[in-house]
């Protein structure tokens, strides 16, 4: 495991005082190390997880030729061109049931979606192109080519070939395809565990009476729907006032309990707060002024507790920056402490339907709705009032417009970037 030192002695220009979005990720990828422990699940269960082996097929899906469509499979040699071709049926195939008998030159077989194709067929006319007279059918000219409706053997995979590759999140797809090679198990890496808390004295938790200049802790719950979303396991530690002894035995109890520690508030300059002191007590943490907006303070590292190690986030208070932070740094770096191969999001591209102001030298992430036009192009919008604790603005958006750092002021019409929540919100 690396230090916070080395890291920032790998990273050229590391300033933990101006450190840019985008070098917050390469930090937090040499900081997490990703689980190792694996279980066995049935295929049911392994919804979301990731997948901790290769899985090369054992069997080849079609496992043999078969028909595409109800119809006559025939041998299309007998086709000619401009001409009608009439054949006799020689029976009938049923999907699930090879079909036994043969069938010679001016036959057919009439045949169902999924029916083995028998050897020397080649070809399906869907029942409806044909003209049926009895036991004959007659195939109009030129409504079907060689090899038209039959699914080959092995189409899909074929046997010995990779299907899947570890680090693969299973989502509903690849739980169907596992099933299709005949898998009813899977090898997955365990769960990752999250602890998370709030901290301020005057936060409140559900329940408890209003007093002045006290707010109700929305954070616990954006985070729990976050992770909730990612897969993880939770544990939920509630609101931890700013008292040392508090927050030693929060951060310590988590500790060995998690393999991660997402923390709210407590990290901005100025502080007059207990948190910064004790995770710098505790353990091996960088605090960051990152180049962005919303969400400027943030503190990264690792808590040990009896010989237990877990990576600690320390997000800053504003309930729209603890969002933003969470989508632009923690979900990858937790991804990748899952186990699960990078993927970058996939960000859309879409006219701005207003000018921006937006400084070069920071990333911005405005909140965004965006819509499709009448002319099919996609057109976003900002929600309104960008404050890092409006946290409406979050509701109603569909994506963030991401500004990025070298970026200047954006005019109407201009192209931007936007990262959609798709099922992360
Ligand atoms: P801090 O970084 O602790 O100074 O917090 C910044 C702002 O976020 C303050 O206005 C806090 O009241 C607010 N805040 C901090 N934690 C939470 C929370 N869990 N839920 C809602 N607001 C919070
Ligand atoms: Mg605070």
């Amino acid at each position: 495991m690396k230090s916070i030192e080395q890291i920032a002695a790998e990273l050229q220009g590391y300033d933990p005082q101006a450190i840019s979005a985008e070098r917050v990720n390469h930090f937090l990828a040499r900081l997490v190390e990703p689980i190792t422990a694996t279980e066995g699940l049935g295929v049911f269960d392994a919804l979301g997880r990731v997948l901790a082996q290769d899985v090369v097929s054992p069997i080849s899906v079609p496992p043999h030729d078969n028909s595409a469509m109800d119809g006559f499979a025939f041998d299309s040699r007998q086709l000619r061109p401009g001409e009608p071709l009439g054949l006799r049926v020689a029976g009938t195939a049923f999907a699930g049931k090879a079909w036994a008998g043969s069938v010679g030159p001016g036959e057919c077989l009439k045949i169902m979606t999924g029916a083995i194709m028998p050897n020397g067929l080649d070809t399906v006319v869907p029942l409806e192109f044909v003209k049926t007279e009895g036991e004959r059918i007659v195939v109009p000219p030129n409504v079907v080519g060689p090899g038209d409706n039959r699914r080959l053997l092995g189409e899909d995979l074929m046997a010995g070939e990779a299907a899947l590759r570890q680090g693969q999140v299973l989502g509903p797809a690849a739980l169907g395809l596992l099933a299709s090679l005949g898998l009813p198990t899977v090898k997955v890496f365990r769960r990752v565990k999250v602890a998370y808390f709030s901290t301020g004295d005057e936060i409140l938790s559900l329940g408890e009476t209003p007093r002045e200049g006290a707010v109700y802790d929305s954070n616990r719950y954006t985070v729990f729907g976050l992770l909730t979303r990612l897969g993880a396991q939770v544990i939920d530690m509630g609101v931890v006032r700013d008292e040392p002894a508090e927050l030693e035995a929060a951060f310590r109890t988590a500790a060995l309990q998690a393999d991660a520690i997402i923390t709210s508030g407590g990290v901005s300059m100025g502080e007059a707060d207990h948190t910064k002191a004790m995770m710098k007590q505790l353990g091996d943490v960088a605090f960051w002024r990152i180049a962005m907006r919303p969400g400027r303070p943030m503190a990264v590292g690792r808590i040990d507790e009896a010989g237990k190690s877990a990576v600690l986030f320390g997000l800053p208070g504003n309930p729209v920056a603890v969002m933003v932070t969470f989508l632009a740094f923690v979900r990858p770096a937790l991804q990748r402490l899952m186990g699960a191969s990078a993927s970058e999001p996939v960000l859309l591209q879409a006219r701005s339907g207003e000018a921006l102001r937006k400084k070069p030298g920071r990333t911005e992430y405005q909140r965004g709705i965006v819509t499709r036009t009448p002319d099919g192009a996609l057109s976003v919008r900002t929600t309104g009032n960008q404050g890092s604790g409006v946290l409406s603005s979050m509701v109603e958006a569909n994506g963030l417009i991401v500004l990025h750092h070298g970026q200047g002021n954006v005019a109407v019409g201009d192209t931007v970037d936007v990262m959609m929540f798709d099922g992360a919100i």
